[in-house]
């Protein structure tokens, strides 16, 4: 099928399965909404049960299965940023990139969740995880121990550091899982390619991510969710507080001007519920224009993959609402076309 889509934002022709703006004739018309070539969500974990329908963690159907989920809610491309299997990886194409298994020591983070590695380990772990596929590295450099109930750092810079360069050398790029404070520092020295939650940046270290050009993926409608239970660690639990409070409706406007690269993740949060995130980002004082951005253009750009351009595979959503306006418009989309084919739609 030939379609013309006329949008509010942009006209253009989906021909052979791919994206056009030079007109045809005898087409479909698509007309009205607004068009995106769909969501990017920066942080999925897609080998879990995201939405309860008793799938078995790890499993590559649950792989699949999430990946359709993401497709209806109109993200059609994602960032695994960690799994309980090498399933991701497996799966990994134009619209998937993943990064293999967590990283993190014996007995620490979600002990059933990880591949355990030891700080000695640490290098030679990212290099076999790019060896085994992985186009991205995690690594998990904080959480609560359990011994103390503190949050406590994994790996000391120079791990961090050897790690990074060891997953750079062989092609891959690096996520760090960063709750606190002196994570983010790491992070900074060592040249991760992205931050995920800090939720506890300072300011200092916000500049620092402009001039590093490190991305940061913050996760709000997930750590926000988490950090309101109460946790093992009441003075974290306080600043988290006091971030989510205060901080973050300073940082994320100061990001934004600085030109940080925000990524909108949803972390552990339903396919379906994705555009809660860029509700977040907005409502953390990104202009609509800008949250959006974070789920589209500024992270198709970041990661490297095509957005509504000339022969481009023809992805595209169509909103009803126009999210530049309101971002809640996200939450349904009017129509979902993967590759020129049309996945659903409601009118
Ligand atoms: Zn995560």
């Amino acid at each position: 099928m030939s379609y013309h889509v006329v949008a509010t934002n942009v006209e253009l022709w989906v021909i052979d399965g791919r994206i056009t703006f030079t007109p045809h004739d005898h087409t479909d018309p698509l007309f009205g909404g607004f068009a995106t070539a769909g969501l990017v969500d920066a942080h999925a974990h897609t080998t879990f049960d995201l939405s309860d329908r008793d799938l078995t963690p790890g499993a590559d159907e649950t792989v699949s299965e999430n990946v359709l989920d993401y497709l209806g809610a109109g993200v059609t491309y994602l960032r695994d940023t960690g799994g309980i299997s090498m399933a991701a990886v497996a799966q990994q194409g134009p619209r998937l990139a993943a990064a293999g298994r967590f990283l993190a020591p014996p007995g620490r983070y979600i002990p059933d969740w990880i591949l355990p590695t030891e700080p000695s380990d640490l290098a030679a772990a990212a290099t076999k995880q790019v060896a085994a596929g992985s186009w991205w590295v995690k690594i998990v450099c904080d959480w609560f121990s359990p011994e103390t109930g503190k949050v406590e750092s994994h790996y000391d810079r120079d791990v961090v550091a050897s790690a990074v360069d060891a997953a750079h050398a062989a092609g891959a790029r690096v996520a760090l899982h960063c709750i606190d404070e002196q994570s983010v520092d790491i992070a900074l020295a060592t040249g991760v390619d992205s931050i995920e939650h800090a939720c506890n940046a300072t300011k200092s270290q916000v500049e620092l991510m402009a001039e590093r050009g490190t991305a940061w993926c913050p996760t709000i409608t997930a750590v926000r969710g988490f950090t309101s239970h109460p946790l093992s660690d009441p003075e974290y639990q306080s600043r988290v507080r006091s971030f989510y409070a205060e901080t973050l409706y300073e940082l994320l406007p100061l990001a934004s001007t600085l030109g940080v690269t925000i990524l909108a993740g949803s972390d552990t949060v339903p396919p379906a519920e994705f555009w809660r995130e860029v509700v977040a980002l907005h409502e953390y004082g990104l202009s609509p224009e800008g949250a959006l951005a974070a789920a589209t253009t500024e992270a198709r750009g970041y990661f490297g993959v095509p957005d509504l351009e000339e022969g481009a595979p023809a992805d595209l959503v169509l909103y009803d609402g126009d999210p530049r306006v309101d971002p809640a418009a996200l939450a349904s989309p009017a129509l979902v076309m993967i590759g020129g084919r049309i996945l659903s739609r409601r009118r």
